[in-house]
């Protein structure tokens, strides 16, 4: 599903109570717009443009700095401002679909966003909505006095709305100047446009009141899933004086033999990170065939399997490695590789692990033929 995204968080907030405005306010670790962002990136958005308040860059260039494929641009003075500003800055072709999305709704999951999606590659555009489950009341303003109102084929519009770009932008071009939308489908509707209805997601709420945030707090937890993965790798003594481990390079009376510069550490960790987010293995990514990856430092793999994490809006949680060998002793070194560890996957040291152990004279490394090395990651990504 090719798609690109817009998110409007140029808005005050001003409903949503004091803490600053509501797109940056903090929600279960991270600002309530990161959610979003994180969301559109892990259903595949080829680009996300986020649209802040003017003069927020700074503060957006921090809270995304880990992310690919989004742009902050500054929004306008109405949401539909800012909903054209993004749409302009988009790379997307005529045809290509937009989902303009609010940041207010930081829980959503591929699923309601390839629905839209790809309704919108059918129709004039698409949303997801949800069925009215309570009985609606009308309510005098002097008497007080209510009525019952049929629900009967009300629904709850939400967003995610998606439109192709040459609709979307035409259907804006004939809204009147005077008045102002209460979403983006009235727009195309007002247009003549058919607009179809997706499900929707209850967990999709707005975060408009002060209390809406601590039930996304309680909800936070269950948006996220924790995925575990190992991995295992081996390489032989050879001719040399140094060996790589961890990234580092450690004195020996032996060279490790590999294709590339046979870090095993380096390599366990990389197929544990894969492992975790169901992306192969090293091999997969780095032929031991293509002669580019001759004599390279396996740093190169381990960064990119946490850059495959990060652009599917993960992060890694921690990891644990164990060297298996007689000799070199790994102690005096543990703290500098599991530095490098560290630094190497942008983690705090308390994350990462680093462990060595002997087997006692028996089987290949106890007869010093060579190392090998078992490593486990756990890796949050988004439900
Ligand atoms: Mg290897």
């Amino acid at each position: 599903m090719n798609f690109s995204a817009v998110i409007v968080a140029a808005g005050s907030g001003q409903r949503a109570g004091p803490g600053g405005a509501k797109q940056w306010r903090n929600l279960a670790g991270k600002p309530v717009v990161r959610w979003s962002l994180e969301a559109m990136l892990a259903a595949g958005a080829r680009e996300v443009v986020v649209v802040i308040p003017a003069g927020d860059e700074t503060i957006a260039a921090e809270a995304f700095a880990d992310l690919p494929r989004w742009r902050a641009i500054p929004g306008g003075a109405a949401r539909h401002d800012s909903v054209l500003a993004g749409v302009a800055a988009c790379r997307a072709g005529p045809d290509d679909v937009i989902l303009i999305h609010d940041a207010a709704r930081p829980f959503l999951s591929a699923a309601v966003a390839h629905a839209a999606a790809a309704a919108a590659s059918e129709a004039d555009g698409a949303l997801p909505a949800l069925p009215i489950a309570d009985t609606l009341k009308r309510s005098e303003a002097q008497t007080q006095a209510c009525s019952t109102t049929s629900r009967d084929g009300l629904w709850r519009a939400q967003t995610p709305q998606a439109f192709r770009r040459r609709v979307l932008e035409s259907a804006y071009a004939a809204w009147p100047a005077d008045e102002t939308p209460t979403d983006d489908a009235c727009v195309v509707e007002r247009a003549g446009g058919h607009v179809v209805l997706t499900p929707g997601d209850p967990r999709l709420m707005k975060l408009t009141y002060p209390e809406d945030f601590e039930m996304a707090e309680a909800l936070a937890g269950g948006m996220r899933i924790t995925r575990i993965g190992m991995g295992y790798d081996a390489h032989r003594f050879g001719p040399g004086d140094s060996v790589w481990l961890c990234g580092v390079q450690i004195p020996h009376d032996h060279g490790l033999v590999g294709h590339s510069d046979a870090d095993a550490g380096l390599h366990a960790l990389t197929d544990a990170i894969l492992g975790a987010i169901g992306q192969g293995d090293i091999g997969d990514h780095f032929p031991p065939s293509d002669p580019k990856w001759k004599g390279a430092p396996s740093s190169i793999f381990l960064e990119h399997a946490a850059d495959l994490v990060r652009r599917g809006g993960g992060r890694i949680v921690n990891v644990d490695l164990t060297l298996i060998c007689e000799r070199p002793k790994i102690k005096p070194h543990r703290e500098a590789l599991r530095a490098r560890v560290a630094e190497l996957l942008r983690l705090a040291e308390e994350r990462v692990s680093v462990k060595a152990t002997t087997t006692e004279g028996m089987g290949f490394t106890g007869r010093e033929e060579g190392i090998a090395a078992q490593a486990i990651a756990a890796v949050e990504t988004p439900l």
